[in-house]
Order: structure tokens, then sequence, then C-alpha cells
């Protein structure tokens, strides 16, 4: 299995070979490490081989790979809730079931009855409940956090809005508030660009470099390789095993994304075809939620 890079010795935004310990504060502690994980929904066959990497605050981490590749089941690891059957899962420096409160997580399918009279400000306050328990009512502080969640995600002027109401992509950054309204150190989200328009793509690409600023650590599954360039930090290439990990620029290649999806997308693609090409292999792993 080729590796772009030695496992924890990626960052993006390290550019010198040799770091000034004097000048350069020390590199905060991953967020993940993942050495050398296999992960499986029972205790026999695994869906995921092979992976390996770390994530720091304000970094960004694109799961790439085609339908059925384990992106999900990645996702669904950091959160403790798929089985390591080998190798060593770390979140937020415990294990991946300790740490899960302190993660936010928007999963694919998560359908709110559009017919259900909720609001967007009561589906983001959803997100404060595992902090709230089961016996206290949202305080102000609760509803301070869900006002800075809609605003994070521009949506600070719908708070009232029957979620139903809201357009696709409306409700899918109603969503990533209700993710992050916990006030996460890591954010977890499964395909969220799917199915929105230019305006909201670009609103929530927007969001996510706010999440890294504010420094957050992210990972996000998404078969876009521009979103991956955008607004990520780093890559890992999926398909069942790993096939790289790394700084985007280093393993977002035509050859590691050949081996990701097969012999199936164009080889005459160049890395900048790729770039230009705002879904570049999109034949290979189309969308599976239907576009609004
Ligand atoms: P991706 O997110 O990349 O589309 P998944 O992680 O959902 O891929 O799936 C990886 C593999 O795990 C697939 O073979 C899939 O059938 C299997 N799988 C996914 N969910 C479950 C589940 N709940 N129980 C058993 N196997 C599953």
């Amino acid at each position: 299995m080729p590796a772009a890079s030695a496992p924890g010795t990626a960052s993006a935004d390290t550019s010198a070979d040799v770091p000034d310990a004097a000048a350069a504060p020390a590199a905060a502690a991953p967020l993940v490490r993942f050495r050398g994980v296999d992960l499986a929904y029972d205790r026999a066959t695994p869906a995921s081989t092979g992976v390996d990497f770390e994530i720091r605050p304000g970094e960004a981490l694109a799961l790439i790979g085609p339908n059925g590749a384990g992106k999900s089941t990645i996702l669904l690891g950091l959160l403790g809730l798929t089985t390591v059957l080998r190798g060593t899962a770390e979140v937020l420096g415990t294990t991946p079931r300790r740490a899960a409160r302190r993660i936010g997580y928007m999963p694919q399918d998560d359908e709110i009855d559009p017919e259900f009279p909720i609001s967007l400000q009561q589906v983001v306050m959803m997100g404060r409940y595992p902090r709230l328990g089961l016996f206290r009512w949202p305080g102000r502080a609760d509803r301070r956090a869900v006002a800075e969640a809609l605003e994070v995600v521009g949506l600070a002027d719908h708070a009232d809005r029957r979620f139903g109401d809201l357009s696709g992509g409306q409700q899918q950054r109603g969503l990533i508030a209700r993710a992050i309204v916990g006030e996460p150190e890591l954010l977890l989200l499964d395909e969220p660009f799917n199915g929105l328009d230019t305006k909201n793509r670009q609103a929530l690409m927007r969001t996510l470099r706010r999440l890294r600023a504010d420094g957050i650590g992210i990972v996000v599954s998404t078969h876009d390789l521009e979103l991956a360039e955008q607004v990520c930090s780093h890559a890992l290439l999926m398909n069942r095993e790993q096939v790289a990990f790394g700084p985007v620029c280093d393993v977002i290649t035509p050859e590691y994304v050949t081996e990701t999806f097969g012999e199936s997308h164009d080889h005459h693609d160049t890395h900048d075809d790729l770039v230009a090409h705002p879904h570049p292999i999109v034949g290979v792993n189309a969308p599976r939620r239907p576009q609004p």
C-alpha cells in the first residue's frame, strides 16, 4: 500500500524541513491518532482496513473513495460505533467511545420529517441535549450557543422558521449547526455536500473554513475532489483498504485516484484536470441523495 507520507509527519501547514523549536510553538497534540486500524460491524469481517492517520486542531481531513469504500465506517469508528479488530484507535486522547460526547456528527441520512412542526432553532437545540441531561431545561447559555451556531452557518435570520420549510441546502446547514452547537473539538460530516447547489456549497465551504480557523478538527467524507482541495488540509483515499493519507496536494494525484476508483475513470486526466473539473469523479461515485 503506497503512503504519501509517513504517518504522523504530514502537515499541510508545515513548510520548513527542520522546525525551529524556538520560534514555532509545539505542535498541538493530535485529536485523532489511528494506527493500522481494521474496523468491522461484527467481530470478524473488516469493512475498512489499514486505516492510519492523524488530525490536529484546525486541520480538516477529506475521506475520499467510491461508494462502499469504508468512509462511513471510519466516521462511525471515530465515534466508537464500529469494532476495532486490529490496530490502535485514539480520539481526543482516549478511546473513541469515551470521546464521543465531545464530537459533533452529521450522518448522511438524517431525515427530519418535513411535516413535523419543529423550528430550525429547536432542531439545533437537539445538539445541546447530551450536555443538558434528562432533567434540565435549556438555559441562557444553551440559547446563546444555538444563536451562535446558526450565525456560523449563515442562518441566523431563519431561526424561527419551520425546519421543513427551509431549502435542502439550508436544512443541511441547519444539521451542521446542530452538530457544532455542543462545541465539539472534532466534527464529523458524512457527505455534507451531496445535493447542494452552488450557493449552499460555497456557504458550507465558508463555514468549514471558519470552524477550522476556530481550531476544530474536521473529518468529512466526500466524493468531491474540488471540495477536498479547497477546504481540507489532508486527504485519506480509501477503497476498503487505505490507499494513501497525507496533505491534499500530495495524495490527490491521478495515480492515487486511479488506484482508489479503479480503471473506470479517465486515465488522460492530469492533476490539473482533476482540480479544474468541479466533479471529476462524479460518474464513479454519484451522490446517493436526490438533487433538491
Ligand atoms: P462508504 O461510506 O464509503 O460508502 P461504508 O463505510 O458505508 O462505505 O461501507 C463499507 C462496507 O461496510 C460496505 O461493504 C458496506 O456494505 C458495509 N456496511 C456498511 N454499513 C454496514 C452495517 N450497518 N452492517 C454491516 N455492514 C455494513
